[in-house]
């Protein structure tokens, strides 16, 4: 037999671990958007807004109204698995917040240049200051501030040229992140949303706060969505079986698209399920072939316990308990839902 030397292991030194991981949390800048977002709805913001310079890759700016951040924490900001949303890792199992792994922020510094500036209540004056890998460039720096939080983060994936490369030649992520924000906007009605590009007077995305879902609908995908929708709900009780609630609204018959929309929220987490968005295709072609691509919003409510938001670094999946039961249930609310509407109009039985 041929024996070969086998290579020296080496730990990584940890910047390189860091940007490694951090490559993983911030895939792009819609994902960088996401985080913030996420962050500022954390920070029980009502007013968000958005402004995006080259797809994101030279500027992403996310200012609210929250709670701010302390003065006395900004030096550990932005370190990896700094948060103040999670202590024990039992906390995980009624975790209400987005976030909970303090490391989107931290993410960012090792992929982009972060600024951050912030003001709690009862200050005088805020706060600026700048990271690079984790940590602050400077001393915080006094000044003037509105009430809450701007994050500022410029030259994404500087230190990516494959990542940078790719960003610019495929099409930018500006329409992703309008698509995130208008998704966001829909279902947090008591949150205002402006998204816009850098140096653009009109936003692309703008809602005002406390509008019903169908007004928020209609601000954002326009009137003519609005119109072709039918209200839904379900609610599951059935205690040998997955106890949800689904509310939502879904087209009807006159509702025509060349794919479908699907803006799901599962515990107020922006989330997909392929095999509920197929289930849901499958009830319109049955019912109604013509309007095959629906649009679709639901929002979810599971027992905490029975959703693991722990499977994936974006949170994007996350994986349900009872997920096939969960699955028919809505099927069938949206099936019969779609035939009683059909049937108010004309119905054609099909053979
Ligand atoms: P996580 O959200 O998982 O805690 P992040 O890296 O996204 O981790 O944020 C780290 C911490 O920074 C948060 O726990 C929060 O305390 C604070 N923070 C981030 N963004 C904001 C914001 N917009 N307003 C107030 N605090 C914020
Ligand atoms: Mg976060």
């Amino acid at each position: 037999a041929h024996f070969c030397e086998p290579p020296r292991i080496q730990r990584l030194d940890e910047s390189v671990v860091n940007r490694i991981a951090a490559g993983e949390v911030v895939q792009r800048p819609a994902s960088a958007v996401k985080e913030l977002v996420e962050n500022s709805i954390d920070a029980g913001a009502s007013t968000i807004s958005v402004v995006v310079k080259d797809g994101g890759l030279k500027l992403i700016q996310v200012s609210d109204n929250g709670h701010g951040i302390r003065y006395e924490d900004l030096p550990i900001l932005c370190e990896r698995h700094t948060t103040s949303k999670l202590t024990t890792y039992d906390d995980l199992q009624t975790i209400k917040t987005m976030g909970f792994r303090g490391e989107a922020l931290a993410s960012m510094t090792y992929v982009g240049h972060v600024t951050v500036t912030t003001i709690t209540d009862g200050q005088l004056h805020g706060y600026r200051v700048s990271y690079r890998d984790g940590v602050m460039e400077h001393e915080p720096k006094p000044c003037a501030a509105v009430k809450g939080t701007q994050i500022m983060v410029e030259n994404l994936f500087y230190n990516m040229i494959a990542r940078r490369k790719t960003l610019q030649n495929s099409n930018d992520d500006y329409p992703k992140i309008v698509d995130l924000i208008s998704r966001f906007a829909i279902h947090h009605t008591n949150v205002s949303f402006t998204c816009r590009k850098h140096g653009a007077n009109k936003p692309d995305v703008h809602t005002m706060a406390s509008a019903t879902r169908l007004d928020a609908i209609k601000m954002v995908y326009g009137a003519s969505v609005a119109r072709d929708l039918i209200e839904i709900a379900v609610s599951d009780n059935n205690p040998t079986q997955s106890v949800f609630e689904m509310d939502g609204f879904i087209s009807d018959a006159n509702y025509t698209a060349k794919k479908t929309t699907m803006v799901l929220f599962i515990n107020d987490r922006l989330v997909e399920c392929t095999p509920l968005k197929r289930a849901i295709e499958v009830a319109y072609s049955a019912t109604l072939p013509k309007a095959s691509k629906p649009f679709i919003f639901m929002s979810i409510r599971l027992p905490p316990e029975h959703v693991d938001v722990n499977v994936h670094p974006t949170k994007r999946e996350v994986s349900l308990l009872n997920q096939e039961n969960l699955v028919n249930t809505i099927q069938d609310a949206v099936e019969s839902k779609l035939m009683t509407s059909n049937n108010t109009r004309t119905f054609n039985m099909q053979s």
